[in-house]
């Protein structure tokens, strides 16, 4: 197993890694390190996201709060002082390589909710294409505890479903999992493979154990199941060493989560079973060879339009003789469709008076009949 077949990446960096817990210090070497297996990865031709933590534990001592739990606003606050200090020690890190970094701060929403997630995924993917490297955390200093992930475990997770990316790499401070937690018993016995999420797992999965990390092996398995169900391999692995990811290709131990599915494939059975339909695009002739032919849905190609949906929910697609052709998300709402169906993609902006994607339905959006 390696991390350089990987096309689209997305590696987590827990808080302990990148925080000196007494003074509050970015651990600069380490990310130099990181930096220097990004720079080796994207040489490869692989796209990389990096989720990070650590802005509350370096924010903290900044504003001087005292050790132990801090109250929500408390951390809002160190949140904002320290995510600042994080990104730009990314950015000086990864310029040495020639590398531009791109701040995402992400709440729950922006994963879950339809039209913001097309939202992310739109914007992550086209500085992926410019070839920045994607910074993400959570909006600490917004988020309530309603809409809070808590662990960039999780958020790391749903990041990678989002992207489709096809592995995603978690950082810490422990070698993979274990049949028991390894700092309570000796004979915990180390776990190369995992491809199915069992309840004697669950039962090994131990509690936070830092006093900066809100993840603990509880949240590295929820991120696994949500890994899993989105086609994307998981690997733990220390991140406390000069070269996490060389270190992995040399042979570290480390546990991988795997699944027989791919990306594309999880989110294409999304779109087809798991959301309920909002409306319907009738489309002509022309369009229906189009999309048969690998293509997406354009305005031109749309003939009439049915129901009242908003962007990025999904939508049936149909013949002109009514027959299923199809489902994907619709990049632009039902009221916005019925205006610029039948023109040209150049014309959305005179119309809309925005300039919005210049396909209705992205062809990484849409699944046809026999996935339907
Ligand atoms: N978003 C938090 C931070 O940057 C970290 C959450 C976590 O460690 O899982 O401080």
């Amino acid at each position: 197993m390696s991390i350089h077949v990987s096309r689209r990446l997305v590696i987590k960096m827990g808080s302990a890694l990148l925080v000196n817990e007494a003074q509050g210090t970015i651990h600069q070497a380490r990310l130099a390190g990181l930096a220097a297996d990004v720079a080796d990865l994207r040489a490869g031709g692989t796209e990389v996201m990096i989720v990070t933590s650590g802005a509350i534990a370096v924010g903290r001592r900044h504003l001087g709060f005292a050790p132990g739990l801090l109250k929500l606003e408390e951390k809002q606050a160190a949140a904002a002082c320290g995510q600042i200090r994080l990104a730009h020690a990314y950015q000086e890190a990864l310029a040495s390589h020639d590398i531009t970094v791109a701040q995402i701060l992400l709440t729950i929403d922006d994963t879950e909710e339809r039209r913001r997630y097309l939202n992310a995924r739109n914007t992550i993917s086209t500085l992926l294409e410019t070839g920045a490297v994607p910074i993400i955390n959570e909006n600490d200093t917004v988020a309530t505890t309603e809409i809070r992930f808590g662990d960039n475990d999780r958020l790391a997770a749903r990041v990678a479903a989002m992207m489709t990316a096809d592995t995603l790499l978690l950082l810490s401070n422990i070698d993979g999992m274990y049949d028991a937690d390894p700092a309570q018993s000796n004979g915990a016995t180390w776990i190369p493979r995992i491809k199915v999420i069992t309840p004697e797992l669950e039962a090994a999965a131990g509690s936070a154990s830092s006093a900066d990390a809100s993840g603990g092996m509880q949240t590295k398995l929820a991120a696994a199941r949500i890994c899993m169900a989105a086609g994307c391999k998981m690997v733990i692995a220390r991140g406390d060493v000069d070269r996490p990811v060389l270190e992995i290709e040399n042979g570290a131990r480390c546990t991988w989560f795997i699944t027989d599915a791919t990306p594309m494939a999880a989110r294409k059975q999304w779109i087809a079973g798991s959301l309920q339909p909002r409306g319907t695009l009738i489309i002509d002739g022309g369009a229906e060879k189009a999309l048969a032919a690998g293509r997406s849905l354009l305005p031109a190609g749309i003939s009439a339009v049915k129901g009242n949906f908003q962007r990025g929910e999904a939508v049936n697609i149909n013949g002109a003789t009514g027959a299923l052709i199809g489902r994907g998300l619709s990049a632009y709402s039902a009221d916005d469709v019925r205006c610029i169906k039948g023109y040209k993609s150049g014309e959305i902006e005179r119309i809309l008076g925005y300039r919005g994607r210049d396909a209705i339905i992205h062809r990484d959006d849409l699944v046809l009949e026999e996935g339907v």
